[in-house]
């Protein structure tokens, strides 16, 4: 479904993407993973449209999407949940779901997507009513993870979603999304700096090291190997 072949991105003289290269199939969940500075963030501003690479290729469905406007990219199917979160503090838990719809897919969808959303995160339904502002922090996340299925994506972008998170948040944040994956087939890429807990809830692992691809490989294989979970917390 998602294709990356030989992807550089340099800012000025810094190069913060090297010849990377993966793909994420139909229905996977991948993560990437990677320490402080690997290059996770450029990888997703490479996908949404924010930053030029300088070289390489990215098809999604088999069309090119270097070319595609950035505006145009989420009615492709893509959702994008952002760092941060960054929900409407001051709309209702309802009303920033609703803003997720607005794409042509989210549109046609929302009433069955909406029950769906209420199912996987019943918290939100008991305070759909509520200013998203005054949510906590990991409610605030679901938030932002629903709004993003709102939009009924083929593929679903999740950018560091453990950010200020405590570490109980976090694995309850990432079991949520493993369960969406299982329960829905939904293709999900993740890039995440809590390696231990992102290889654990996806089926296939890369990680990131100053740019590069150090190891990537089924969740299996990647748990089992210690030295892909010490360069992904480490780097160099
Ligand atoms: P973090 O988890 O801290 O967000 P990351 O893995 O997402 O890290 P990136 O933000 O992609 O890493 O950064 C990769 C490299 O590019 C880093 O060395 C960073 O300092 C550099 N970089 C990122 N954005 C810019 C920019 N706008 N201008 C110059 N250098 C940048």
């Amino acid at each position: 479904m998602l294709e990356i072949q030989n992807l550089t991105v340099n800012y000025g003289g810094l190069r913060a993407l090297s010849d990377i290269s993966f793909s994420v199939k139909k229905g996977q969940f991948v993560a990437v993973v990677g320490a402080n500075g690997a290059g996770k963030s450029t990888l997703f501003k490479a996908l949404s449209g924010t930053v030029k690479p300088a070289s390489g290729a990215i098809r999604f469905d088999g069309q090119d999407l270097l070319r595609v406007p950035p505006h145009e990219r989420a009615h492709l199917g893509i959702a994008h949940v952002p760092e941060g979160r960054r929900v409407f503090a001051s709309l209702s838990v309802l009303e920033n779901i609703e803003m997720g719809a607005y794409s042509r897919r989210g549109r046609a969808h929302f009433k069955q997507t909406l029950d769906a959303i209420y199912a996987m995160f019943p918290i939100l339904a008991e305070r759909r009513d509520q200013l998203a502002g005054t949510l906590s922090g990991g409610q605030q996340q679901m938030l932002a993870i629903g709004r993003g299925l709102a939009a009924s994506p083929q593929l679903l972008l999740l950018d560091e979603p453990s950010l200020g998170l405590a570490p109980v948040v976090v694995d309850e944040i990432f079991d949520r999304v493993g369960q969406i994956h299982r329960e829905h087939g939904l293709t999900i890429l993740l890039v995440e700096q809590r390696a231990g807990e992102a290889l654990d809830a996806c089926d296939h692992g890369v990680v990131l090291e100053s740019g590069r691809i150090v190891r990537s490989g089924p969740r299996s294989s990647l748990m089992a190997d210690g030295g892909a979970l010490r360069s992904a917390y480490i780097g160099v």
